[in-house]
């Protein structure tokens, strides 16, 4: 007999889709902000007898305590900062709305930004808050004030930069929102690599302040691997919600090599720092084209007709992503993530087109 699911799961959770990953076969996949460089054949091989060595029988480490030691290093997190590891910091976000969820307790956050912020606080049941930015995606800041004020979140989030905007928020805005909040304050450096500040310093120091990161935008987003670093008590929190062998073996090998790596990896970053910076000044040159500043890996521009150009652009097998429709500040927006120079010339060559240049 066959069994009502309705009668049993949240109506909350029957009301939505399931996170949709559009099919990218046979497309320049420039939709997800991931890094377009594979690694050189001759690391991949030397990665290929790392992973042969790793024993694959065994439990991970539960407490990862070598990489967390190696990260600090690699990425200047303060010594008095405790480090948390994830499966993908989309993990680490699920571990603090467990952590907070109760009847009543709220989150904050800037809209449009990362969506899992709001997913998981309906996962959790947490009453979710959305500011939404000014026109130009700055934070609007006697917004989030009164929302703070209002609401006295148990989180507030911060993109930094922002997805899907692609801009990073004034520096004195996001001091103002951690003086403020009476919780935790969560800093989401995903972009970093790309980026020209952090809160990273502060880590450790600053109680109620949390600094999320990824390995994936760096050009590792298929091992899975976030970490956050903050202050002892946060962090202590939280690694009891924390699945005991989140982050496997392959997982943890990979990473260290990784930072072993890390010049190519550095390096790729570079280079796409400045294929960001020629692919913004070439779509600012089409008419009707509004470029947003991006320290992220990627671009947000307005265009006069979104879905158009969206479907042109697939058409001639390049998948981005398209946020119109999204929220009402993105309407005719679309995201470039940045590629090879390459594939940034073949999304040109195809609005070249479009524009009828
Ligand atoms: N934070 C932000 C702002 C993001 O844009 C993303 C990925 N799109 C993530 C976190 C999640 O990254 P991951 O789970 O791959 O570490």
């Amino acid at each position: 007999m066959k069994q009502s699911v309705a009668a049993w799961v949240r109506p909350e959770i029957l009301a939505i889709g399931a996170y949709h990953v559009a099919d990218a076969t046979g497309y320049i996949k420039l939709d997800a902000m991931e890094n377009p460089y594979r690694l050189p054949d001759s690391l991949a091989a030397e990665l290929g007898r790392r992973l042969a060595e790793v024993a694959i029988n065994r439990y991970p480490d539960p407490s990862g305590a070598g990489l967390k030691d190696e990260l600090k290093r690699a990425f200047g997190i303060p010594d008095s900062a405790a480090v948390l590891l994830g499966n993908g910091s989309d993990e680490i976000i699920t571990l603090i709305s467990q952590a907070v969820a109760r009847p009543g307790a709220s989150v904050v956050a800037p809209e449009p930004s990362f969506v899992m912020y709001r997913m998981n606080a309906l996962f959790s049941g947490l009453d979710y808050v959305g500011v939404p930015l000014k026109a130009d995606f700055s934070l609007d800041l006697p917004a989030m004030l009164a929302a703070i004020a209002e609401h006295r979140p148990a989180v507030v989030y911060l993109a930094y930069p922002n997805n899907p905007t692609g801009n990073r928020f004034a520096r004195s805005d996001v001091e103002a929102i951690l003086d403020a909040a009476p919780g935790l304050v969560v800093i989401d450096e995903a972009y970093q690599a790309f980026a020209d500040d952090s809160f990273m310093s502060l880590a450790g120091s600053v109680d109620k302040l949390l600094v999320m990161r990824t390995l994936s935008k760096l050009g590792l987003a298929g091992i899975r691997l976030g970490y956050a670093a903050g202050s002892a008590a946060w962090i202590a929190e939280l690694d009891k919600l924390r699945p005991p062998y989140n982050v496997n073996v392959l997982t943890l090998a990979a990473a260290r090599f990784a930072l072993e790596q890390r010049a190519v990896f550095d390096g790729q970053a570079e280079t796409l720092r400045s294929e960001r910076a020629k692919l913004a000044d070439a779509l600012a040159g089409f008419a009707g084209v509004t470029v947003f500043p991006s320290e992220a890996n990627f671009v947000t521009a307005r265009v006069p007709d979104a879905p158009a150009l969206f479907d042109a652009l697939k058409q001639r097998k390049i998948l981005i992503k398209t946020l119109h429709g999204s929220h009402p500040l993105l309407a005719h927006c679309l995201r470039f993530t940045v590629g090879t120079p390459d594939e940034n010339s073949a999304v040109l060559a195809v609005l070249n087109d479009y524009f009828g240049l």
